[in-house]
Parts: structure tokens; sequence; C-alpha cells
């Protein structure tokens, strides 16, 4: 059995899902279909899932929303018409929509969730009626059956017990549209994954049937070993493993989400990444293991928005327990990090900007001080994260000496090296501006001459 997921664009328009239909058509193992809401239709187009959250907000404040209710249901009822199905499906949204808009709104990221998942709710209900309208046995299930999720304030997740309550969909002798991107906590509130997290449930349903595989259905060949938008012609990648997979994905490789593989990656079953548009091409394959043959490099991601927090105390190697004291300050803020890179005496904190503010940084900076007495404490801002992925770097050695050369001829200073035990990734820390110069030069050192 195969799980497929289609993302935003391939469900995006009538004549999309009718590729969809015929990709799942060709090929009876497709059993199990995860879908998004629909994405955009053209660069400038709004997604479903931004349209609703702009619902949300209106009904938060109280304002008027029929009119911005109104724009969601024109997007279903335009797909219900190109893809020739009557209007009660239509109907069946707009009611829905309104009965979501009256929820309870006492907690608003609750009620945010709920509006929000009513785009690939709707869509997957729309799309099981399409594939019955043309022959195809379909059948639409909710997340309510068996996707259960933790309950706040974590960011959400399944419970284990969510793969045994969809393991029976293995069974299944019609198609199955499943609705990406939430689930219902144990008592029975909607909670969504993080954005694009129709992946996640795509992967989660993969483990629970234990497929032969996942495929992912996006609007790009394959994945690349960089950013097209930044390097030309970049080469593409055929096969990956997870662990390649996931560090580059950590840093801006946004064709996968990070979160994604955790459940296949359990159960060992294969990914392959697709493109709706030209459903013939092989793809990239995300396995668990592969040979290493060729290049060591497999691929270089770059990520900006992280700060650093930088501190100094003279004999900190000899003091027991100052980097979980440190640490702890910053689980009080409920803020993760990333990386701790250190010296003797000193030790630097990364993490994402987008969780500090005026206020946290201020508690941060004087708690350090004072309570751990530290000579210096600073918080910067402005640094990228380029990151170099490849299972055969292990196996390589003046890997770091060529990054490091390359990064050098840009005029950056590398503000932090960082290697992971595994030796599957090699991070340098920079400042921002130089993101996009760094990751053309690395790209030329370890791809564009052939050199390996
Ligand atoms: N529709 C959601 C988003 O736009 C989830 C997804 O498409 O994966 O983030």
């Amino acid at each position: 059995m195969i799980v497929c997921k289609f993302g935003g664009t391939s469900v995006a328009s009538a004549e999309q899902i009718q590729k969809v239909a015929n990709i799942v058509k060709s090929n009876p193992a497709r059993k199990i279909v995860a879908v998004s809401a629909p994405g955009k239709r053209s660069g400038d187009d709004i997604k479903v899932t931004d349209l609703l959250i702009n619902l949300a907000m209106a009904a938060l404040k109280n304002e008027e929303i029929e009119e911005e209710l109104q724009i969601v249901v024109n997007r279903f009822m335009a797909i219900a018409d190109g893809l020739e199905l009557d209007h009660t499906i239509c109907d069946v949204i707009a009611e829905d929509l309104h009965e979501r808009v009256q929820g309870d709104k006492s907690n608003k990221e609750l009620f945010i969730d709920s509006i929000k998942a009513a785009g690939e709710d709707n869509n997957a209900k729309l799309i099981a009626a399409y594939f019955n309208s043309i022959g195809m046995p379909a059948r639409y299930v909710s997340p309510k059956d068996g996707l259960v999720v933790n309950d706040l304030p974590e960011r959400t997740y399944a419970l284990p017990e969510a793969y045994a309550n969809l393991a029976p969909l293995k069974s299944t002798k019609e198609i199955i549209v499943f609705p990406g991107f939430f689930g219902y906590t144990k008592a029975g509130i909607l909670r969504t994954f993080d954005r694009g997290g129709s992946d996640i449930t795509g992967s989660i349903l993969a483990a629970a049937v234990e497929a032969e595989l996942y495929e992912n259905f996006t609007d790009v060949d394959c994945v690349f070993s960089a950013n097209p938008k930044v390097v030309n012609d970049p080469v593409e990648i055929k096969e990956i493993t997870y662990r390649e997979m996931r560090e580059l994905s950590y840093a801006g490789f946004s064709v996968f989400h990070d979160e994604a593989l955790m459940p296949v990656y359990k159960i060992g079953v294969p990914v392959n990444i697709k493109n709706t548009n030209n459903p013939s091409a092989p793809g990239t394959r995300i396995v668990p293991r592969r040979s290493v043959t060729g290049r060591p490099v497999t691929g270089i991601s770059a990520d900006s928005g992280f700060s650093t927090l930088y501190v100094s105390k003279y004999l900190m190697n000899r003091e027991v327990g100052f980097g979980r004291k440190l640490l702890q300050i910053l689980e009080d803020e409920n803020i993760s990090y990333e990386h701790t890179p250190s010296g003797l005496d000193d030790i630097s904190v990364i993490m994402r900007s987008n969780q500090i503010t005026l206020e946290n940084e201020e508690r941060i900076l004087s708690r350090v001080k004072n309570e751990l007495n530290a000579d210096d404490v600073q918080m910067r801002h402005g640094f990228s994260m380029i990151v170099i992925v490849g299972e055969g770097m292990r196996n390589n050695t003046g890997l770091a000496a060529r990054a490091a050369t390359a990064i050098s001829k840009t005029g950056a200073n590398i503000e932090m090296i960082n290697q992971g035990s595994s030796e599957v990734s090699l991070v340098f820390g920079v400042l921002q501006e130089y993101e996009n110069q760094i990751l053309q030069a690395l790209y030329e050192e370890f791809f564009a001459h052939a050199r390996v």
C-alpha cells in the first residue's frame, strides 16, 4: 500500500485535482490520500489557509465576517464547478464554516486552529466526492477517527495511540481521502500542526498502516542540492537519507516539513518527493540508508533569523552546573536552542530570533549577569546558519578546510562552527548579509567543480 499526500498547489484548482485523480488511479496501491487545503493557483494568489486565518482574526475581533467567509466558499465553489460537482458540497462547506466561526472563542489559539483546519477538512470532503463522481470509490475519513494529539500548551504532535487507531485503514477497499494538518485531543478538541503540517499527517498515516512507500506530491520535480533561487541550476538529489534530509530541512529546505520525517523514520517507510505536474519524473527518494559514492556533500542549506547569547566567565569550565543553570534561564522563558558552541571560559547559545522579545531579552541578560555572575553577557541578532550535509562527509578529510576557505573568499567572518557528532553535517554561523554569497561559494566548491 502507498500513502500519498498532495500539497496545496496540487489541490488548488479543479484542473490540479483532476491531475491528482489521474495519479491515484494510475496505481491501485495508492489507497490513502492525505490532502492540503487549496493553495496558490499563481504567484500572487492567497492560500485558503491564509484566508481562513484572516477570517478567524476578524471573528475574534467581532468584526463583520460574511465577506471573508464568502471568499473561502467561492474558492471551493470554483473548484466544485470545474469538477462538475453539484452545489450541495458547497452548501455543506458554507454551513461548516458558519458553524466554526460560531465556536468557542475562550481560547484564541484553539479557535484559530479550528477555523484554519477547515481548508483541509472541506477539501478532503470535496475530493472524495469528486473521486466518487468519476467512478473511483472513495471515502472521506476524519482525523476524529483516530488521529489523537496532545493537549496545549506544547506544540501539536500525534500521541502513540494514534498509530494503532489508524492502522485498520490498511484494509480499506475504497480510496481513503484524509485531511492533512490537524488532529483531535482525547477530549475532542481540534489542534493543527505547524504550517505545512499536512506532510506530518501523511507520514503518520504511512507509519500507521506500515505503507511500502510514502509519496509526497508537491510542485517541484525533486529536492535540489541548494536553493535554486540563490544557486543557478543546482544538482538534483535523487536519493538522500532521513538523517541528511532532516539536517537540510532544518535550515531552509522547505520542500518537506522537518517534523514529517519522524513517523516514517521510526518504521523505515521510504519517502518519495514527487511532482503532481510531472508525475513521471522519478523525484527524490528519502531512505533509511544509502551507499555513498561520488560527492561527499549531498546538499547545502541556509537559513536566517538566528540570535546568539554570548556568556563569558573566568574559570567557567570548573564551575559545576553552569551550563544547566544557563539553559534553565532559557527554559523558564520557553525558548528552545539550536547549538551551544563553547570555549574554556565562554559559551554561546544559538536560538531562533522569533522567540525573543525586548522583554524576555532584558530578563535573560539580567538573570545571567546576576544569578550566574557572568563577566560578560551579550545577545546579538541577525545571524544565518549555513549547513553542509552529506553521509559521505564522515570519511572525507579536509572538508572543513575547504568550506572555510570558500567562505573566507566572500570576506565573511565565521562566527561559529559546529560539527555534529554524527559527522553528517557541518554548521557555520555567519552574519545574515553574507548568506547568499556564502551559499554560492560553497556550492561552487562542493558541486560546480566536480572535484570530490
Ligand atoms: N494548509 C496548511 C498550510 O498552508 C498545511 C499544509 O498545506 O501542509 O500551512
